[in-house]
C-alpha cells in the first residue's frame, strides 16, 4: 500500500491570516504531495514495500539520504498540520503541570520557542518534546525528524522559508509570534503526551 497525503484536519482558510489558504494549497498541495510521490516511488518495489513511514524513515536514516529525506518530510508534514489549529485547543493538566516544571511559565515557553525558531539557520523543525518525563524544545535540520528518535514528539513548527513566505516573505518571527500564540494545537499535544509513545502516521 503505497502512503497516501494526509488530508488537512481543518478548513483551508481555518489558519488565516497566520497561515494563509494560499499557503496551505501549496504548503499541503504540492510540498507534501511532492514528499509523499517520492517517498512512494523510491519503496515501490524494494523489500521497503508495506513497511509503515516510521519503519521506512528508520530504515533509510544514515543509508539512503534521497529516500529519508522525503520519507521524513511526508511524516513531519502531516504532524505539522495536526500540531496547528484554528483555535489553538487545550492543554491537559499533565501537560500544564509538565510544562510548569520545564519552562516555569507558558509565557517563557512562548519565548523560547519563538527564539529558537527565529534563530534556527536556514530551513528545519522546531519541535516540543517529552523524554524521560521533561518536556524539551528540540531542532531538526533540513528534513530531519523526531519520528525515529528517543523522544516523544508533541508539536511541530515547520520554519522552512515555504510555510511563510507568501503571508510574511521573510519575516519569519511575525509568522512564529502567530503560530505560537494563536495556533499551536494543545489537545494535539496533550494527547501524544497521554499515549506515552510517537504518533504514528496514519496507515
Ligand atoms: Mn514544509
Amino acid at each position: 500500500m503505497a502512503f497516501e497525503l494526509t488530508p488537512l484536519p481543518y478548513a483551508d482558510t481555518a489558519l488565516a491570516p497566520v497561515i494563509s489558504a494560499e499557503t496551505l494549497s501549496f504548503h499541503h498541495g504540492k510540498h507534501h504531495q511532492a514528499y509523499i510521490d517520492k517517498t512512494n516511488a523510491a519503496v515501490e518495489g524494494t523489500d521497503l514495500a508495506g513497511k509503515t513511514l516510521e519503519e521506512v524513515i528508520a530504515a533509510a536514516r544514515g543509508s539512503n539520504q534521497g529516500l529519508f529525506n522525503n520519507a521524513a518530510q511526508s511524516w513531519n508534514h502531516a504532524f505539522y498540520w495536526n500540531s496547528l489549529s484554528a483555535d489553538g485547543g487545550s492543554a491537559s493538566d499533565e501537560l500544564k503541570a509538565m510544562l510548569k516544571d520545564s519552562f516555569g511559565s507558558h509565557e517563557e515557553l512562548n519565548t523560547q520557542l519563538a527564539d529558537r525558531g527565529a534563530g534556527h539557520f536556514a530551513s528545519g523543525w522546531v519541535w516540543l518534546a517529552e523524554k524521560d518525563g521533561k518536556i524539551s524544545i528540540e531542532e531538526t535540520h533540513d528534513g530531519d525528524t523526531l519520528a525515529d528518535s528517543d523522544f516523544n514528539p508533541l508539536l511541530t513548527i515547520d520554519v522552512w522559508e515555504h510555510a511563510y513566505y507568501l503571508d510574511h516573505q521573510n519575516k519569519r518571527p511575525a509568522y512564529l509570534d502567530g503560530v505560537i500564540k494563536e495556533k499551536l494545537n494543545w489537545s494535539f499535544a496533550s494527547e501524544n503526551l497521554a499515549r506515552g509513545s510517537t504518533w504514528a502516521y496514519p496507515a
